[in-house]
């Protein structure tokens, strides 16, 4: 493909760090790019613990243990997100529970999770959909009433915003990917952020094999090898320092695809809440065929033989094998997560493509509506 769907921006001190890493022999979990990344993304999410894990699977299990997930338990999750948020539910146990999106987020439907809450009920996971944050005092207010907890899966959202409060810092805890295609990278990666002293040490205890913190080798509890290297976290570091102008190239990116996609008939983007500052992540249209004349899997053929790379929206996880029989009631139909999963698509947005590019791709969409 000439144009990319998404492709890292190392061009920063990311050399440079891993270098030092690697010639200081730290290359294991410990050193001081861990802790200083650590500290720092603890910041700027606004709370007082992150910690660095292997990927942002093992974030989401790590939190869902700490948070005493398990065998019995139903989770609230959101069928329109990657497979990976309700995969954590499974492998602690507990059984997901998908509920459909609000069309003005894309994110979990505050109603719809009112009325699927049962006394087994123990959390909700709240993904921040394309980077656009969850309405979370909708959910935190129902979760409360009920004694139960909302997990943030922020993935995809780094530095989003929530009523101007940073996305890791809006419920009982938060987990974030480091994957090559997400707004901040470090290859394969992840972090767990929590204020909660209590559900950070327990997170801290499960990811180093259970090792007791005062006795070097003595195992309290079967816990997991989820750390992330000083070599990963050294990566991370040089993406911190550079992360305002990583997400202004987006950010720009994402208003000229606005600009030159306005107006086509079929076309429609995501909507932005009024309370939301979104993290551009990967740029989303919605095709409605009898509109534009196409279906979304035709312009994406019509965009791959221009070279240009796409991705269709995530498959419902609740049509997907692994789910299709989760719910004791067969197969609940989620219309809106299914109207947008058969029709959005993401257009390539990263830091390494110019205007040219983007008004390429625009072009392409815009003749290839009839
Ligand atoms: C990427 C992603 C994950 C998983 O992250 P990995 O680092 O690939 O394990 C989880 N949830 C969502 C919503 C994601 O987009």
């Amino acid at each position: 493909m000439r144009i990319p769907l998404a492709a890292p921006d190392l061009s920063g001190n990311e050399l440079r760090y891993v270098a030092e890493a690697v010639q200081s022999s730290w290359i294991s979990s410990t050193g001081p790019f861990v802790s200083r990344f650590e500290s720092t993304f603890a910041e700027l999410c606004g709370v007082r613990s992150a910690l660095s894990v292997s990927s942002g699977t093992a974030a989401l299990h790590l939190a869902l243990l700490a948070l005493g997930a398990g065998p019995g338990d139903e989770v609230i999750v959101p069928s329109l997100t990657y497979v990976a948020t309700a995969n954590a539910v499974r492998y602690v146990g507990a059984k997901p529970v998908f509920v459909d999106i609000d069309l003005s987020t894309w994110c979990l439907d505050p109603e719809g999770v009112e009325t699927a809450f049962t006394p087994r009920t123990k959390g909700i996971i709240a993904v921040h959909l394309y980077g656009h944050p969850a309405d979370m005092d909708a959910l935190a207010a129902l979760a409360d009433q009920r004694g139960a907890w909302v997990l943030e899966d922020a993935a995809e959202a780094h530095f989003a915003t929530y009523k101007g409060r940073p996305v890791g810092s809006l419920g009982a805890m938060a987990t974030f990917s480091f994957y090559g295609n997400k707004p901040l990278t470090c290859g394969e990666g992840g972090a767990v952020t929590t204020s909660a002293v209590r559900l950070a040490e327990r997170a801290r205890l499960l990811r180093g094999q259970g090792m007791d913190p005062e006795r070097r080798y003595y195992f309290s509890i079967v816990g997991y090898n989820y750390r992330l290297t000083n070599v990963a976290c050294a990566l991370l570091c040089a993406q911190l320092e550079r992360r305002d102008t990583l997400l202004a190239r987006r950010r720009e990116i994402f208003n000229l695809y606005q600009e030159l996609l306005d107006g086509i008939p079929g076309v429609e983007f995501q909507p932005i809440a009024p309370w939301a500052e979104p993290t551009p992540w990967l740029f989303s249209v919605v095709i409605d065929p009898r509109r534009y004349g196409r279906s979304r899997d035709e312009l994406a053929r019509v965009l791959a033989d221009a070279g240009i790379e796409t991705r269709p929206f995530f498959v419902p996880l609740h049509t997907l094998p692994p789910y299709l029989h989760s719910s004791s009631q067969g197969h609940p139909r989620l219309p809106r997560t299914e109207m947008l999963a058969s029709r959005g698509m993401n257009l390539p947005t990263h830091t390494s493509l110019d205007d040219r590019d983007v008004a390429f791709v625009a072009d392409v969409i815009r003749r290839s509506h009839r």
